[in-house]
């Protein structure tokens, strides 16, 4: 993570939320917020003091003793009415986002729509915060169960979705009955700051929602504060794994989504056309910086002849700022982005792969200082390549070969991420043996990002995620919910008593 700056330059200043209040921060540490196509500073964004963090907790913590008992109703229609807020104001947030992030707009919309749709299935929260009943599991006894909210709980969120990342979070916390303080990127605050306001307009009280900003002194203060009882975390293994540790021995329930690297395999079969279409959006779009962008192709048999037609697809994508109409592939998040994925395609050099299509220092007329990477491609990538065996997050894709599907598959599950990984074929056969064995969390059959709707839950495995639950659908209910189990047996004057009951058996 890059250290805060100290900019003396007049510019708007991201504001802090606690408490109902969108506050000046008081530290001394600020970050420039960049524009990745210009450099231009659009805002300064503090790093949170202690103090600020504890306000930001405190007020939560208050919050929290009349929101959890708002009625379901209540809190179902601050989320209708912020999905509607969301839908007015879409066009004004992908602005927002593209300035601060570089993607595409409409990139930027599939963004803030990604995150609309967790908003809309929070609106449901009556049908989804349902408990169980068991009528008479003993004489006259029923047992049933309760969920209910934690308490304050905080999310912390990267860079690459600023908008649909913290959707992810602070939504179905908060219709749950919980209070919430998120942590959002400090590189591209800006977007989440105008969903907070919208999230007050629609309803949200003082307190149930709160925005601190900051980097690690801020996220480490989250981790150990005794009054937040759950963390959601997105972003970085390395990141993750910290937060993991240090929130789960501070006793706080944990879920972490973390790094990867997804493997597309590419059977002979495959309908051509729509797989290089289907490769070169995942590999290329948001500039490679998703955590579901396909970065290794592993092409099967017959298909491992199919690279000059993927290289002419790559290179039929326009690079430039993700303002301008018909960009393809808009500049990276910052110039030390840049940097990291100009350098791995030099480690991609000297580790003999061989570099079908290079992106480095492309020309973007009207944009000289983007950070910019154009699609590259290389082929013969093994693991043991740093390209191979690192998380890229740039508009890179790893060609490798393999004889058959059982190859294939053994080259994906030896890989220790679990993100995402699609299979393109037209034998139903093969897409059924893939998705049987195949050791990845999230997988798509014809399709290239299997993101999954909210009316699931964002499920990847092995080192791309700690945590048993994941964020929103069903599993994040169970997540921001204790289950309180009741057994319950009423008696009236009439009813006959059987004495004292010394055995553990209910009678
Ligand atoms: P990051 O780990 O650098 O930052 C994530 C958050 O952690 C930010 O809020 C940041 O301020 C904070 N942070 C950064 N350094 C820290 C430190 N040393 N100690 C404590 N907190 C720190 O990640 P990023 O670069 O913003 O995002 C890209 C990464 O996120 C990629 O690895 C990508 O795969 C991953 N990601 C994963 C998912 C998923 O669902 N699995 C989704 C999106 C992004």
């Amino acid at each position: 993570m890059d250290a805060p700056t100290r900019t003396a330059t007049k510019v708007a200043t991201v504001k802090l939320l606690i408490g109902g209040e969108f506050v000046e921060s008081k530290t001394t540490e600020w970050r420039d917020v960049v524009n990745p196509a210009t450099q231009e500073v659009l805002a300064r964004v503090p790093f949170a003091t202690p103090a600020e963090v504890d306000a930001a907790v405190a007020s939560a913590q208050q919050a929290f003793k009349t929101w959890k008992k708002t009625p379901i109703g209540a809190r179902a229609r601050i989320f209708l009415k912020l999905q509607q807020l969301i839908r007015e104001h879409m066009g004004e947030l992908a602005a927002i986002l593209t300035a601060e992030q570089g993607k595409t707009l409409p990139d930027a919309e599939g963004d803030v729509f990604r995150g609309l749709e967790v908003v809309e299935h929070a609106a449901g929260i009556g049908n989804l915060q349902l408990g169980e009943l068991a009528n008479n599991v003993a004489g006259g006894v029923d047992t049933y169960t309760l969920l209910q909210p934690l308490g304050v709980c905080a999310g912390i969120t990267p860079f690459n979705f600023p908008a649909m990342i913290p959707l992810w979070m602070f939504p179905m916390a908060i219709a749950t009955g919980n209070t919430f303080v998120l942590k959002p990127s400090e590189q591209d605050p800006m977007v989440t700051m105008r969903l907070a306001e919208l999230a007050l307009e629609a309803g949200v009280p003082p307190g149930v929602l709160n925005v601190v900003h900051g980097g690690e002194q801020v996220v480490n203060a989250i981790c150990d504060h005794k009054d937040i009882k759950a963390i959601s975390f997105v972003g970085s293994t390395k990141v993750g794994t910290h937060v993991y540790n240090r929130a789960s021995l501070a006793g706080k329930r944990v879920q972490c989504m973390m790094g990867a690297k997804n493997h597309a395999i590419v059977m002979p079969d495959a309908n051509k056309e729509q797989t290089l279409n289907a490769l070169a959006g995942a590999a290329f779009g948001a500039a490679g910086q998703r955590c579901m962008a396909v970065s290794v192709a592993v092409l099967v048999g017959e298909a491992r002849s199919w690279i000059p037609d993927l290289v002419a697809k790559a290179k039929t994508l326009k690079v430039s700022a993700g303002t301008e109409k018909g960009t393809d592939v808009g500049p990276l998040v910052s110039c030390a982005a840049r940097d990291r994925v100009t350098g791995l395609i030099e480690r991609g050099v000297a580790d003999g792969a061989t570099l079908e299509l290079d992106g480095r220092n492309p020309e973007v007329p009207g944009y000289e200082k983007g950070n910019f990477v154009g699609p590259t491609v290389f082929s013969g990538v093994k693991p043991g390549m740093a390209i191979y065996d690192q998380e890229i997050f740039g508009p890179v894709l790893c060609l490798a070969g393999a004889e058959t599907l059982d190859e294939a598959i053994d080259l994906i599950n030896s890989n220790p991420n679990g993100n995402g990984t699609a299979i393109f074929t037209q034998s139903g056969a093969a897409a059924r043996k893939f998705q049987e064995e195949i050791d990845v969390g999230q997988v798509g059959i014809n399709v290239p990002i299997p993101v999954p709707v909210p009316l699931f839950s964002f499920s990847g495995s092995r080192a791309s995620k700690l945590g048993d639950l994941g964020p929103y659908g069903k599993q994040v209910i169970l997540f921001y919910t204790q289950t309180k189990t009741v057994t319950a047996r009423w008696f009236d004057d009439s009813t006959t008593s059987h004495g004292v009951n010394t055995t553990i058996s209910l009678k």
